[in-house]
């Protein structure tokens, strides 16, 4: 026998379809945005159960580090970078936050990632502000979800470019607008294993500056988990 709920859930289902972000067919779960023939379908990369993977020895010698992944490759005109596209600047935030539940279930799994708190990396104001949400809390949202840990979103902040340093040399600038975080709660992270979180590593420069920055609070220790790899 249906319940009341369902029989109103199938009656909206059929009025108005709940549809695949990634391949148009239609989905029952309204809280997804992907199907599960999608998501089977997405590149992992399993970094998460092994030591010394390809994200872990980008830091090496750079910044100190328990454990570091990435949840899927990132291949040119694939379909994970469809959806970081639909995510990032379509503002799809259901998706992302179903991206960040996909990463929180592999890191749940793995023994590696063993963290009190998530940090997503932050973005410069005026960009968050013009995108209006930042994509790596998102992500964090959806992680949390699965490790039942909290989101501390206001410890370190990213400031804006400022008068003396465009008077600056352009590499020195660069450096100094690129690499510039400020760790503004430290006492909110002491002791603690944080997970920092971004959407996409390459060099992984931006992560190192803005771990380094964390590092500074009493005995923390770092893990680090993006969405995807984007190999060069
Ligand atoms: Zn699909």
């Amino acid at each position: 026998m249906l319940t009341a709920h369902e029989i109103k859930e199938s009656f909206l289902h059929l009025f108005f379809p709940h549809i695949c972000v990634g391949c148009g067919n239609d989905i029952l779960n309204d809280k997804n945005q992907l199907c599960l023939r999608c998501i089977e379908s997405l590149p992992q990369t399993h970094f998460e159960l092994s030591a010394d993977n390809p994200i872990e020895k980008k830091f090496w010698g750079r910044l100190q580090i328990q454990s570091a992944t990435a949840q899927y490759y990132f291949g040119k005109e694939s379909l994970i970078q469809r959806l970081v596209h639909q995510f990032k600047y379509k503002g799809n935030k259901e998706l992302g936050l179903q991206l960040g539940r996909l990463m929180g279930y592999s890191l749940k799994r793995s023994s590696r990632f063993d963290a009190d708190v998530l940090i997503p990396l932050p973005l410069f104001p005026n960009k968050q502000k013009r995108r209006g949400f930042n994509q790596s809390e998102i992500l964090c949202e959806g992680i949390a979800e699965y490790l039942q840990i909290p989101v501390l979103k206001n410890v370190i902040t990213r400031p804006e470019h400022t008068e003396t340093q465009t008077r600056k040399g352009r590499i020195e600038r660069w450096k100094n607008v690129e690499g510039k975080f400020v760790l503004t709660d430290p006492v909110a992270v002491e002791g603690k294993h944080l997970l920092l979180v971004d959407d996409v590593i390459t060099t992984g420069a931006t992560l190192e500056s803005c771990g380094a920055e964390l590092l500074k609070a009493f005995s923390t220790r770092l893990h680090i988990a993006c969405l995807c790899y984007a190999a060069r």
